[in-house]
C-alpha cells in the first residue's frame, strides 16, 4: 500500500469507527475483513478475535440460515438489499440498556447489504450497515398498542364489556348485508331485564350496575364466539346468531333465560334476583332492512313482556307471535308427562 492509500486507509478507518452504526465488511466465505467499533462495543468481541475468521463461527446467535440466503442474493443481484426491524427486529442479538426505562432488552435493528466491487470490478465483498432504531420502534409499537386501546375503548360499552350500541348496531348492518349475499340462516335476539326499575328503587343505582354487570357475563358465558353480543340500551341487550335458525336460537335462548333466572348479585346482605324478557327474529326476505328487523325483535321482546315477563316470543315470516320452540317442547313433555 503506498503512503496515500495508507494515509486514506487510515482516515477511512476512523470515520468508520466513530459511526453511529455497525460496520462489517465480510468476503465470500463470510470471513470478516472489517468490524468498527460500534460492533465491539455491542457484541463484546474484539476486532482482534474475529479478524480473518468466519462470522458464524464467532458471533453466537445468528439467523444464518437467512442471513447466507441474503447475502448470497445480495452478490447475485449486485444490488443493496434491507432488512427492517418490522420483519426481523434484530439480526445481531445485542444487549441494549435504556437509560429512560432502565429496562435492557434487544436492540432492534435495521441493517443494509452493500455489494462491494475490488479494485478489478468484480464483486468480492459485501458490506453490513447495521443500525440501532430501537427507539423508533419502541415509540412505534407503542403506538400501535395505543391504538388498538383506542380501538377497543371506541366499540366497547364500559359497564359490561360487550360491544356498545353503535359498533353492535355496525355489526347488525354488516350480517343484514352478509344474508342478502350468502342466505344463510341468520337470527336475532333482543332481551330486556323484567322491573329493572325496581332493582334501582330497592337496592340502589351501583346494585343496578352490578346487575346489569351479571347480566353481560352470562351471555358471554352463553353464547358461541362467533355470536355477536352487545349492550343496546340501559338494560336492554342484543345477540346477533350468524348461522342460526330461529328453533335453533331458542335454545340459546331458554339457556340464557334459565341462567339468569338462576342465578342471583348479593348486595349488603341480600340476594337481588331478576328475570329477563326475550324476543327471537330469524331473518328472511320481507325484512328490507337492518333496522325492521331490529324493530320485529323488539316487537317480540314486547309480547314476552305483555304475556308475563321471564319469556321468550318468536315472530314468525308471517308476522305471529309464538313461544320459543323449546317452551313449546317443554309443555309438549309436560303434557307428556301427565298424559
Ligand atoms: P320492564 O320489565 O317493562 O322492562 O320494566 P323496567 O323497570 O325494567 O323498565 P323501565 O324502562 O321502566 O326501566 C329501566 C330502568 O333501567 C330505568 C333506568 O334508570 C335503568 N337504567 C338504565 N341504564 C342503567 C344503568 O346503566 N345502570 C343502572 N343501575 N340502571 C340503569
Ligand atoms: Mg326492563
Ligand atoms: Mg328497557
Amino acid at each position: 500500500m503506498s503512503d496515500i492509500s495508507l494515509a486514506d486507509f487510515h482516515l477511512t478507518m476512523q470515520v468508520l469507527d466513530h459511526l453511529d452504526a455497525g460496520i462489517v465488511i465480510l468476503d465470500k466465505n463470510y470471513n470478516i475483513y472489517a468490524w468498527n467499533t460500534f460492533m465491539q462495543s455491542y457484541s463484546g468481541i474484539s476486532t482482534e478475535q474475529i479478524m480473518g475468521k468466519s462470522l458464524f463461527d464467532v458471533v453466537p446467535h445468528l439467523p444464518e440460515k437467512w442471513l447466507k440466503n441474503k447475502i448470497a442474493s445480495t452478490f447475485k443481484l449486485r444490488m443493496r438489499s434491507f432488512s427492517a426491524w418490522e420483519d426481523r427486529p434484530w439480526v445481531f442479538k445485542f444487549t441494549n440498556f435504556s437509560p429512560i426505562s432502565g429496562s435492557s432488552d434487544y436492540m432492534f435493528q435495521n441493517m443494509t447489504l452493500t455489494p462491494l466491487k475490488s479494485l478489478t470490478g468484480e464483486y468480492t465483498h459485501i458490506c453490513l450497515t447495521v443500525t440501532d432504531v430501537t427507539d423508533i420502534a419502541k415509540s412505534k409499537n407503542h403506538l400501535r398498542e395505543s391504538n388498538a386501546q383506542l380501538t377497543h375503548l371506541s366499540i366497547t360499552d364500559r359497564l359490561t364489556q360487550l360491544y356498545n350500541r353503535g359498533h353492535w348496531e355496525n355489526c347488525l348492518s354488516d350480517e343484514f348485508d352478509r344474508y342478502q349475499q350468502l342466505h344463510q340462516p341468520m337470527t336475532l335476539v333482543m332481551f330486556d331485564i323484567d322491573h329493572f326499575k325496581k332493582v334501582n328503587d330497592t337496592y340502589g343505582h351501583v346494585a343496578g350496575d352490578a346487575v346489569i354487570k351479571n347480566i353481560a357475563s352470562i351471555v358471554r358465558s352463553a353464547k358461541r364466539q362467533s355470536d355477536i353480543a352487545g349492550r343496546y340500551g340501559g338494560e336492554e341487550f342484543g345477540v346477533i346468531l350468524p348461522g342460526t335458525t330461529a328453533d335453533m336460537t331458542s335454545y340459546f335462548t331458554e339457556r340464557l333465560r334459565k341462567k339468569v333466572e338462576k342465578s342471583s348479585i348479593e348486595v349488603d346482605g341480600t340476594a337481588i334476583n331478576v328475570t329477563i324478557s326475550l324476543g327471537i327474529c330469524e331473518l328472511h326476505s320481507g325484512i328490507t332492512n337492518y333496522e325492521s328487523w331490529l324493530e320485529q325483535t323488539d316487537s317480540a321482546l314486547y309480547e314476552s313482556k305483555k304475556n308475563g315477563r321471564n319469556q321468550t316470543t318468536v315472530i314468525t315470516e308471517e308476522g305471529n307471535f309464538s313461544p320459543s320452540v323449546s317452551i313449546r317442547s317443554n309443555v309438549k313433555q309436560l303434557v307428556r308427562n301427565i298424559c
